[in-house]
């Protein structure tokens, strides 16, 4: 078999056997196919799709492509992953609650991926934090805390860590069968009982209309009940932030707040709904109604903050940060971009609010270029708000005065200003089970 004849089969609209997914997969890991020729391979998948066998196909290929862990002897063992947004940094708040509610969770996440931020990046604000933990360490962190949060690894989940981050740089993320098959082949190698999508729509998202999300949440629930996992999906809204903060640092800090109750409202309530869905996958809450009192009362206690900084602690963090937000990388200059028309906010091109944040540093634009931990924006107009001219659309947190000003034209033209008061979109669109 050679990977130039695969390429061209799919270029040319055909289906990809098996056999063909297993050669450029293995060997793509392997390192015997080269970059080029899968980005080529990508891009032939992101113009002409797969179907659903060859969707299966490529999970189960990326899936075995490392370790599937077993956690069944430490207990049950649930997890969350969005597929990407701006802002969405509900991860940092829903491992800590729902560990602490006793429920195991072990986490693989993904950096930063195209216009969206990505957990791992997040963490790595925090000083000191690993997210390059062993199989043992994984699995001792796990029966130690209750969570550990980590990366693909050259263990786990292998193929996709090299595939992410080709696709982030090549613009071969918004494609269901990658996201699906990238989503799925590192859960389902966590060794998870239960797995709660969300799967999210709109300007923000890599899925646009609800269509293609129900659609892409459709085939990973299909695929987890192939494996014998179970899995809720939420469809939520991705035509505005989620919450205030975007960015890295920014966004840590946004999340520890709300582990303290002071989180924004938006954010705190789907954290409260993803928590709650988590706790009943994982046998700690009889429905979703007791897991939302049970996320309450983790909040209130104090007991979801102490368990994020244990999780800080063992994976080599300073849990300091927790009440010290000196301690996280921090921009040096601030700027507030403001209104030019007085109005309410009609719309906002999240996807743009996504790309200003990565033109201030905080994603890459290549395989290996270094990201700013401490830049980003914290969001003060959102859809429905009315804004005067000159008044505030968003703070923008910077190192470099001409990024700056190229992330604050790519706000201002984010946002669609006129006379007609409109109702905020509403947050959870679906749940399917
Ligand atoms: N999250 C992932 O892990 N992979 C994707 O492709 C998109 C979001």
């Amino acid at each position: 078999m050679r990977a130039v004849d695969i390429i061209t089969k799919k270029r040319d609209g055909g289906q990809l056997t098996r056999q063909e997914i297993a050669f450029l997969i293995r060997g793509y890991t392997r390192g015997e196919v080269a970059d080029y020729q899968m980005a080529a391979l990508l891009m032939a998948i992101y113009l002409r799709g797969m179907s659903s066998e060859e969707t299966i196909a490529l999970t189960e290929e990326m899936l075995h492509s490392g370790e599937v862990v077993d956690f069944s002897d430490l207990g049950i063992c649930v997890d969350k992953h969005s597929t990407g947004g701006v802002g969405d940094k509900t991860s940092l708040v829903v491992a800590p609650v729902v560990a602490s509610a006793g429920v195991l969770v072990p986490m693989i996440s993904g950096r930063a991926l195209a216009h969206s931020g990505g957990t791992l990046d997040k963490l790595e604000a925090i000083p000191g934090f690993n997210i390059n933990l062993s199989l043992d360490e994984f699995r001792a962190t796990l029966k130690e805390v209750g969570a550990a949060l980590i990366g693909q690894t050259e263990e786990i989940a292998p193929a996709d860590k090299k595939l992410y981050g080709l696709r982030d740089v090549t613009a071969t993320v918004g494609c269901r069968p990658l996201m699906a098959a990238s989503i799925m082949s590192k859960k389902t190698a966590e060794g998870i009982n239960g797995l709660v999508l969300d799967v999210k729509v709109g300007s923000g998202a890599f899925l646009k209309t609800e269509p293609e999300a129900t659609s892409l949440a459709q085939v990973m629930m299909e695929i987890a009940r192939g494996m014998n996992r179970r899995c809720v999906a939420l469809i939520t809204d991705m035509n505005q932030p989620l919450g205030r903060a975007v960015g890295n640092s920014i966004e840590v800090i946004e999340a520890l707040e709300t582990l303290k109750g002071h989180g924004p409202g938006d954010f705190n309530f789907l954290c409260r709904e993803l928590a709650a869905e988590m706790l009943v996958l994982g046998r700690a809450a009889d429905s979703v109604e007791s897991g939302r009192a049970a996320f309450d009362e983790a909040i209130s206690s104090g007991k979801a903050l102490d368990k994020m900084r244990q999780i800080i602690r063992s994976q080599g963090g300073d849990p300091r940060v927790a009440d010290d937000y000196d301690l996280l990388p921090r921009a040096r200059h601030v700027r507030t971009i403001c209104a030019t028309t007085v109005g309410f906010v009609q719309a906002i091109d999240t996807e743009a609010v996504g790309r200003a944040s990565m033109v201030l540093g905080a994603g890459r634009t290549t395989l290996d270029s270094p990201i700013d931990l401490g830049v980003g924006l914290i969001v003060k107009a959102r859809v429905g708000d009315e804004v005067s001219a000159g008044g505030p659309l968003a703070d923008i947190h910077y190192n470099d005065a001409s990024r700056a000003d190229e992330a604050a034209s790519i706000i201002v033209q984010a946002y669609t200003i006129g006379p007609e008061p409109v109702e905020p979109p509403r947050l959870i669109h679906a749940v399917l089970r």
